[in-house]
């Protein structure tokens, strides 16, 4: 394939939600687009799939209702929410007890208590402080930059409860360990969400359609302009052009959108090769390693014993659990995350022992109903060689600091988006709308 003669205005590598949103831009505002995905479906790390009319993720799936685009889009594509199910008591199976606790508040000591509200003070304290577009640039940047979160857990907090609590929740979230993450990047985050508050509402409800049906509808919107099964192997470009190759054929235009995460676009060829820092920033970026797993038993048997189906958990395989049950249905669904170096090594095993070693640790935390499931279902996101992890990128320490400002700095025509360059609700759905619309108007502004 090879378009020259009818040069398109901009290629966008990716269609995963940032790639379509750009390309959603770009057409509303008269510029010409064909979006390359490697995958012969649409969405990434958005991946829905039903069995007898129960339909449920394996990808992202939660949504804030703070977070005005993809609401927009929920309420456009006439799609509907179902609010997380909290009634009852959650689990707390830390430091080798099962403890269970009504509402937000953990079932701890007042002493492990206080120590959570201050270190919850000390985050809104630090989000006071930083800047949400550049935050290295921001007076105490590179000193939250030069340290770990482990590094930071234990200078400020005193108790055991309350440093495994922090510890389970946010290794759980960044899908490793604090050890690996400079507390700069995690601040960033909860910062980009608005609030510590909206940051707490990020699993407030869930797209009941599942969450697909947002890019399978844009997908379909921008109808032939997206073409599956073609992975970007190389990019040539200079001021004036960009040269696209697939396995079919090249691609001309005049510019290109890059709407994959950051080390997935190291993988690809540059001719002139891109300079150092933008490079090295993509040398020094992880994803997180995690499995996503969906159980679909007969009846949320949990609720029946006054139980939400929320689980923290610090040892075995599964992290934490949630209740996604639709309530228009009978059966009880509940999923539960894998993450870190348990999910590398249920990784290495087979498909079976992976269920058992999961279903075990359901039992532990739900009890001996937790054993036989329906149907289970499960993704190992680091295997996915188009995401090589989820749920998102992170940065260690040092590179937010030196390297931050490549995230998102055009390279002559090439231009970045992404939920990992995203200013607002950065790592999140709403973050992949917010980067690709950013990108597109970038582009927009340099074509006219
Ligand atoms: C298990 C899991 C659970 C999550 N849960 C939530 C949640 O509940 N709520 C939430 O808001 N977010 C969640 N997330 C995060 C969310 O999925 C992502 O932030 C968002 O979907 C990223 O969208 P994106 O378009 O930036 O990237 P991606 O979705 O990764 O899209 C990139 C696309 O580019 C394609 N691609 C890659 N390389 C090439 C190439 N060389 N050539 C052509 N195509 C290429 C890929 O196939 C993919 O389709 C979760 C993520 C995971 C993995």
């Amino acid at each position: 394939m090879h378009n020259k003669g009818n040069q398109i205005d901009v290629i966008i590598v990716g269609a995963g939600l940032s790639g379509l949103a750009a390309a959603r831009t770009l057409r509303k505002n008269g510029k010409t687009v064909t979006v390359l995905e490697a995958q012969s479906r649409v969405g990434g790390r958005i991946l829905s799939t039903s069995i007898k009319g129960s339909i449920f993720d394996l990808g992202a799936q939660w949504v804030s209702p703070h977070q005005h685009r993809i609401q927009t889009l929920i309420k456009e594509f006439g799609l509907t929410t179902t609010s997380t199910y909290k009634e009852g008591t959650s689990l707390y199976a830390l430091l080798g007890k099962k403890k269970r606790g009504l509402g937000k508040k953990p079932p701890f000591s007042r002493l492990s208590l206080l120590d959570i509200t201050s270190i919850e003070y000390a985050v809104k304290n630090l989000l006071e402080n930083i800047e949400p577009t550049k935050p290295w640039e921001s007076p105490l940047g590179q000193k939250l930059d030069s340290l770990t979160m482990e590094t930071w857990l234990k200078k400020k907090m005193f108790t055991k409860y309350g440093k495994a609590f922090y510890r389970q929740v946010y290794e759980e979230g960044l899908c490793g360990r604090l050890s690996e993450v400079s507390v700069l990047d995690l601040i960033w985050s909860i910062k980009s969400t608005g609030s510590f508050d909206q940051y707490l509402s990020a699993e407030e409800e869930w797209i009941t359609n599942g969450a697909q049906e947002i890019p399978n509808r844009i997908a379909e919107e921008l109808g032939d302009t997206v073409l599956l099964d073609s992975k970007v192997l190389r990019i040539d470009w200079d001021d004036t052009e960009v040269k696209v190759y697939t396995e079919q054929g090249v691609w001309f235009s005049k510019k290109v959108i890059l709407a994959i995460p950051p080390t997935l676009t190291n993988r690809i060829v540059y001719h002139p090769p891109l300079p150092s820092s933008r490079d090295q920033l993509c040398q020094r970026v992880w994803q997180g390693s995690v499995i996503k797993c969906v159980m679909v038993y007969e009846t949320p048997f949990w609720r029946i014993r006054g139980e939400s189906g929320i689980a923290f958990h610090d040892d075995g395989p599964v992290k934490a659990t949630i209740d996604s049950s639709n309530p228009s249905r009978t059966e009880g669904i509940l999923i539960a995350f894998v993450t870190g170096e348990e999910a590398r090594r249920l990784g290495e095993l087979s498909k079976e022992e992976r269920k058992m070693e999961v279903l075990n640790c359901i039992s532990y935390l739900f009890g001996h109903e937790g054993l036989n499931p329906k149907g289970y279902f499960d993704k190992d996101w680091s295997a996915d060689p188009w995401a090589r992890g989820g749920y998102a990128g992170h940065f260690p320490p040092g590179v937010l600091s030196q390297f931050g400002q490549a995230l998102t700095k055009p390279i002559g025509p090439i231009h970045w988006a992404g939920s990992e360059t995203a200013t607002e609700w950065r790592l999140y759905m709403e973050g992949a709308l917010e980067a690709g619309e950013r990108a597109a108007l970038e582009v927009i502004r340099k074509l006219t």
